[in-house]
């Protein structure tokens, strides 16, 4: 655990024993804990080790708050809640009926996912209709004894929010500003199917900036600055991406064939700047697979 700002602690979840791919974050205050995006059900063991490291329990939360509705995200909310059933959550409007009813959530993850499903993300329960706070954009909340500003943030998925924290200048951004490790100088979009939006997106990076944040909070994996060049960075990236997917489009392979071809393109990029083991990790949380999809997916309704 690592202390980000005051009362505020990233937990690595150690996704099926990785470390730096799902990073929790928890906020603490007098009132109760909150923490965004718990992360997957399967990950629940440790995210409730670290609790107890901090002195702390389920039956401490209060909130929880959901950046968007991705198992890897929000897999763990509705056990969380079925064990202490105060806990309120914070989802957009767009998110929050499949965290009530989540049928087609999982069918279109186990399309995703296959037989990897349930190893990869665990049991995911619904969540009562009772205990969801239903966000739009614009509000004001209270979690972890601060205040928080919401601003809605699609691009990446149809109904994903950014939480700005008034306390320390952080902004939870999820996975609309990328996947960056622990600061190092990559950084990636994560673009799976199906709601990937170039041009929502980049108003959302818009978005973010205006608002001037002092560092970002990435899920994958913990804080990332400076945010303007972090962002600019990212821009290049996603619509390098969506060139590369575009080319193979075009070519004639299968769509196997496709996202392989872009999967190791990509691969063989990260290698000429990363370790290894860490373009193994941005690969893990990225999807490379999932982010040809979702991408091809876009061009494909655009008719390209
Ligand atoms: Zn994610």
């Amino acid at each position: 655990m690592d202390t980000v700002a005051s009362n505020t602690i990233r937990i690595d979840v150690e996704h099926r024993g990785n470390q730096q791919v799902i990073a929790a974050c928890l906020l603490t205050g007098e009132s109760g804990a909150a923490i965004v995006d718990p992360g997957p059900a399967s990950a629940l063991p440790v995210l409730k080790r670290k609790l107890a490291q901090c002195g702390l329990s389920v039956a401490d939360l209060n909130a929880i708050l959901l950046t968007h509705i991705h198992l890897d995200h929000a897999g763990a909310t509705g056990t969380l809640v079925a064990e202490n059933p105060r806990i309120g959550v914070f989802v957009h409007e767009r998110g929050a009926p499949h965290m009530a009813q989540p049928d087609k959530l999982l069918a279109s993850a186990q399309r995703l996912y296959g037989e990897e499903m349930d190893r990869l993300w665990g049991e995911f329960r619904a969540v009562p209709a009772e205990n969801l706070n239903i966000l739009k954009g614009g509000e004001r909340i209270r979690a972890g004894g601060r205040a928080i500003e919401v601003e809605y943030t699609p691009g990446h998925a149809s109904h994903h929010v950014t939480y700005f924290d008034s306390s320390n200048g952080l902004a939870f951004v999820g996975d609309t500003a990328g996947i960056r490790i622990s600061n190092r100088k990559y950084i990636v979009p994560p673009t799976p199917p199906p709601d990937i939006d170039l041009e929502t997106w980049g108003k959302s990076l818009d978005r973010i900036l205006s608002r001037k944040p002092s560092k970002l909070f990435l899920t994958h994996f913990s804080t990332a600055e400076p945010v303007e060049v972090h962002l600019a960075e990212l821009r290049e990236r996603l619509a390098r991406w969506a060139e590369m997917v575009r080319e193979t489009l075009s070519g004639g392979a299968d769509d196997a064939g496709r996202a392989s071809q872009f999967a190791q393109n990509v691969l063989t990029e990260m290698r000429g700047q990363l370790s290894e083991q860490d373009a193994t990790r941005y690969a893990k949380g990225a999807g490379l697979d999932l982010c040809w999809a979702g991408l091809a997916r876009y061009w494909r309704k655009r008719g390209t």
